[in-house]
This record gives structure tokens, sequence and C-alpha cells, in this order.
């Protein structure tokens, strides 16, 4: 006799149990997918004992009759799809007909549920896979589902679970998750009887991320222009350069209203911030993207958290110009109020004082212009070297800060971080148009680095030649340097070199290829800004504002710092309390 069998239902129900169960939180979603699945546009939640004593959801979706409320408890049970075909037009949550009996199988589970046209409605009580009752029950129409004492019956799986507190943590955020995947289905959660979300149906998703997080983080976040692409739409929510986040808690994709982890996501996200983020931070995004549900499987993963997609390059291509589009409309929107002030007032206050003019502009207007400055072409040698006239130059704090004063209020410029910005701009730009111009230096420069920052040199010859560093190995530890990129003329090759080899070791291989070398380019220019002193003249701060105000993304610098704070006249007055 052969050793093959075929399990019980109610061992592969536990076995299934096992991929589709992993923790309390994998519960709480697979119940409230189903509640969303059936059309419910408010959900109760309730848990305590951090899911291990009971987990409770509550929707006022459609509800089910007797019949169908006892089949969705057998293995494979589903209303959703009817062959292996419709799996690729699946609109629904869920397709495997595993939840229920998968959780029925390893705790104590009740089903109550009516539809609204029943005068009763049924209840069904289950202990570790085994039928106990079913009975009419009365309740309102839609469906409750309760689990208690979640593995009580595999006591191996109970060990596996985390502290209290790991365990709550992942029930929020599997909350969190649906809240945001559905705005406006109100949502109520309770954790050991304390109320942790009561969210209204929202209007939009930037409402419900003010309900959920509170309006300071919303404000945080720009509003991605909705687009559509290559079939795909996208729509959502990312952080404004310089309010990221030290951990990613706060990334959530969706596809189709599901919460997805995919890779060229993740990609698309990183690339569109790379010039923007600082070390260990990370953009909040909450970002839905829907698409034809044929070029998306999400049958690849057994909690369906992972998708795979048919044309995932697109797919990252279309998230990371969306939110490029949101961080440009930022640069706009920066200066937006300040068009919108001029605009408005009749005559500049008095107080103010006379207007300084800026360089080659042979008499400022009585009144100013509302002109927004466009971003330049170029912000490197052609750059405007004037001030756009919404800034009025006030003078230099210490030697670091520049004071302006903008229409909206005062606004404080840090010296360092727009060298940085600059800088960082032109070798962005330098790279992208196909080369950075050059300058030869009038004699070739030869000195020798230690044997590390060497080698960090020569494995990196390809990046530095495409940023413009005309850099090559002289015999031994020696380097000659006969040109460097333009917008570093003038400075110290050896000084250069040095920067660029630090950089470059701490990226951690002396060979660094693609994105790695360019970082190590990128943040050699940016150590290099820091040696440049605080502008000395008034020529040199307004040349500076300029060529900072001409920049694609003026008001970071190239890790994601501020490079320049407003303080609102409002917030003035408010300091001053004359509010
Ligand atoms: P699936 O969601 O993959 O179909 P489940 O085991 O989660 O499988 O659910 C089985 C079936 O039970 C569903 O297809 C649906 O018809 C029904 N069902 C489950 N939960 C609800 C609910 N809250 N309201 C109405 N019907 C439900
Ligand atoms: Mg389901």
């Amino acid at each position: 006799m052969g050793s093959i069998r075929v399990l019980s239902d109610m061992v592969a129900s536990q076995v299934a149990a096992g991929e589709v169960v992993e923790r309390p939180a994998s519960v709480i979603k697979e119940l409230m997918e189903n509640s969303l699945d059936a059309g419910a546009k408010s959900l109760e939640i309730e848990v305590r004992g951090a899911g291990s004593v009971l987990l409770r959801v509550s929707d006022d979706g459609s509800g089910m009759d007797r019949e169908d409320a006892l089949l969705s408890l057998e293995r494979h049970a589903t209303s959703k799809i009817t062959s292996a075909a419709d799996l690729a037009t699946v609109r629904s949550m869920g397709f495997r007909g595993e939840a229920l009996p998968s959780i029925a199988s390893v705790s104590e589970f009740v089903l109550r549920t009516r539809q609204a046209s029943a005068s009763a409605g049924t209840e069904a009580v289950i202990k570790g896979g085994k039928m106990v009752a079913v009975r009419e029950a009365g309740c309102a129409p839609g469906t409750t589902v309760e689990v208690r004492s979640l593995f009580f019956n595999v006591p191996a799986r109970r060990k596996f679970l985390r502290s209290a507190a790991t365990e709550a943590a992942h029930l929020d955020r599997a909350v969190e998750t649906v809240a945001l995947a559905f705005p406006g289905v109100a949502l109520h959660y309770q954790r050991d009887g304390r109320a942790v979300h009561r969210l209204p149906a929202a209007a939009s998703l930037a409402s419900r991320v003010a309900d959920l997080y509170g309006t300071e983080a919303r404000a945080a976040l720009l509003e991605m222009p909705g687009t559509e692409g290559k079939g795909i739409r996208v729509s959502g929510l990312v952080s404004r350069p310089g309010a990221t986040r030290a951990d990613r808690g706060r990334q959530f994709f969706f596809v189709n209203g599901r919460a997805v982890e995919n890779v060229f996501l993740s990609t698309g996200l990183r690339e569109a911030y790379r010039q923007m983020l600082e070390p260990g931070r990370h953009p909040s995004l909450f970002v839905h993207m829907v698409m034809d549900p044929q070029v998306v499987d999400c049958n690849v993963h057994p909690a369906k958290r992972e998708v795979r997609f048919r044309h995932g390059a697109e797919v990252r291509e279309v998230l990371r110009s969306a939110v490029e589009a949101a961080l440009r409309q930022a640069r706009a929107d920066w200066l937006q109020p300040v068009r919108a002030h001029l605009t408005a007032r009749v005559a500049p206050p008095a107080e103010h004082g006379p207007r300084a003019e800026p360089l080659r502009v042979a008499r400022q207007p009585e009144l100013p212009r509302p002109v927004l400055p466009a971003p330049a072409p170029d912000p490197g040698t052609s750059a405007p070297r004037v001030i756009p006239e919404e800034f009025r130059l006030v003078g230099a704090l210490s030697r670091r800060y520049l004071l302006l004063e903008g229409g909206e209020g005062l606004v404080l410029l840090d010296q360092r971080a727009a060298h940085q910005r600059i800088l960082f701009e032109r070798l962005q730009r330098g790279v992208a148009g196909g080369g950075v111009a050059v300058q030869r230096l009038l004699s070739p420069a030869v000195f020798e680095l230690p044997a590390r920052e060497h080698e960090a040199v020569e494995g990196n010859l390809a990046a530095l030649a495409e940023a413009g560093f005309g850099v090559e190995v002289f015999g031994g530890r020696a380097l000659r340097v006969e040109a460097l990129p333009d917008f570093l003329a003038g400075r110290d090759p050896q000084r250069v070199m040095e920067a660029f080899a630090a950089a470059a070791v701490s990226g951690g291989a002396a060979r660094l290829r693609g994105q790695a070398a360019e970082e190590a380019v990128r943040r050699t220019v940016a150590r290099l800004a820091l040696d440049e002193g605080g502008a000395k003249d008034e020529r040199e701060q307004r040349a500076l504002v300029a060529q900072l105000l001409a920049c694609q993304l003026p008001y970071c610098d190239p890790e994601g710092r501020p490079v320049m704070l407003q303080f609102s006249w409002r917030e003035l007055d408010r300091r001053f309390g004359r509010d």
C-alpha cells in the first residue's frame, strides 16, 4: 500500500491556515476584505488582547442567506470566481475561498449574517474547524465574524506570535491599509476597549490621510496630479521634499484597491526622489494605481501581498513620472502664494523701504510685477543673475544665512545648502545633457593618494569621466588630473579627488556600479560645496540667491535638507503676540 493519502478537509484547512493566517493581523485583513467585497460602506473592527483573545469585524454589506453562509465555510467555496480564467480579470479582494474555513479551523469562530431582505439571519458556531451549532439569529443586515482564542488548537503557531505590542502594531497597520485603500468606507476600530480610529467616510484620499494621521501630516504631502499613461491611472499623495521620515512606515502602494509590494514600485519611488533624499530618510507615499487586471497577477503570494506585473518596467516608469510631476509642481506651489500676495497688493507697503535693485536691472518698477521665475533650462553659468522680484534681499546673518523678504514673509536661506543645491543641479544637468562642460587645467596636477583612496578613484574612472573629471592613473599611487567640470574650476584638484575618494570609500566598494558611482560623485559635489565660504558682498549674495531660485528644486539640498525656511507674516505676528 502506498503512503500517499488525501488529507481530510480539516487537516487541509489547518495547513492552508498556516499560509493565509500568519498572525492576528492576517485574520483582520481577510475579514475586512470580505466585507469590502460584500459592498460594505461601514466597518466596525474590535480587537482584544492583541487579537489572540478576540477579533471581530462587522459590516453592513450584502450579508448571506443560510445556504451561502454554510457554503462560505467550506474549503474553496467562493462566490467570486468560477473558473481559472476568471483569475485573470478578478477585481475582488478575495478569490480563493480559503480564508473563512482556514480561520475557523484554528479558532473559536462565530459567523452571523443576514441579508437586508430576510426577516432573520443565520448564526454558525465553529470550534477548531468543527461545526458546533447553526441556528436562526436576530441580527442587523450585514455580516459579523467573531474570532476568539486564535490558534488555541495549534500551540506551535501560538508560540510564534510576537509580543502583544508587535501584534498590535501589525493589526493597526492592517486597519490603516484598508482605510487608505477605501477612503469612502467608514471605519471604526477599537482595541482593548479604546477607540483607535473613528473614520467617517471620506470624500478623498487626502482627507482620509488627514483623518488618520492628522492635518500636519497631510500638509507635509503633495497631491500627485492624476495622470494616465500606458493604460495605468495613477493618483495619490507623496512627501514634500524635505518632509521625509526615518522609516518606510507610510509607504502604501495600491493596485486596483489592493495593497501590494513590488520591487518595480519601490524602485520607481526611489528614482523619483533620487536627488532629494538624505541617507536613511524615506518619503511617505500613498498611491493608487488602476490598471487592467489582466496585466497584474495577484495570485503569487498566500496573503496576496505581492503582485507580479506583466510589464514591470512600464509600471515603474509611470509611477516615477507621476511622482516627479508632483515634485515639480511643488516648486511652483512654493512660489504661488508669493504671486497671489503680490497680485492682491495695491502698492508696496511703505515700511518695506526702497526695493533693492537687482543686478542688471536698470530700474525697479514702482509696482512689483508678479513674475514667477520659470525653471531655467540651465542653472549653470548662464543662469539668470537676477533675483526674482518676489524676493528682496535684506542682508546676511553671520556668514551662514541670508535674509530675504518674500511676499509671504521672511525667508532664511542657508548659504552652504544653497551651494550644494546649485552645484548638484549643474552636475545633474551636465550629465543628463550628454556632457558636463569641462575646464582644462593650465597645467595638469599630479599627486599621490593613499592606497585605498587611490583604488577608489581608479575603480571609478568611467563615472568620473562622465561627470567631467579628466583624471587618469599615473603609475603607482599617483593620479593626474587634467580637467575638472567647469563648475568646479579654480578648485584644488587634489582636494577634489580626495573628496571623491572619501565619498566612494564610504560607499563601500572600490568599484562602484551605476547608481552608486553617480551617488559618490553627487556626494563629492555636496562635500565640495561645503568649502564655499559665505558670499563676500552683496553682489555675491544676489548671485547666489538668483542661481538658487533658478534651480529645479531650490528648497532642499541634494540630501533633502531644507535650503530655505519661510516664516509667514502671520507666524511672525503670532510670535509677537499680535494675533
Ligand atoms: P473568498 O473571499 O476568497 O471568496 P472567503 O473564505 O474569504 O473566500 O469567503 C468565502 C465566501 O463567503 C466569499 O466568496 C463570500 O461569498 C462569502 N463571504 C465571506 N465574508 C462575507 C461577508 N462579510 N459578507 C458577505 N459574504 C461574505
Ligand atoms: Mg476572502
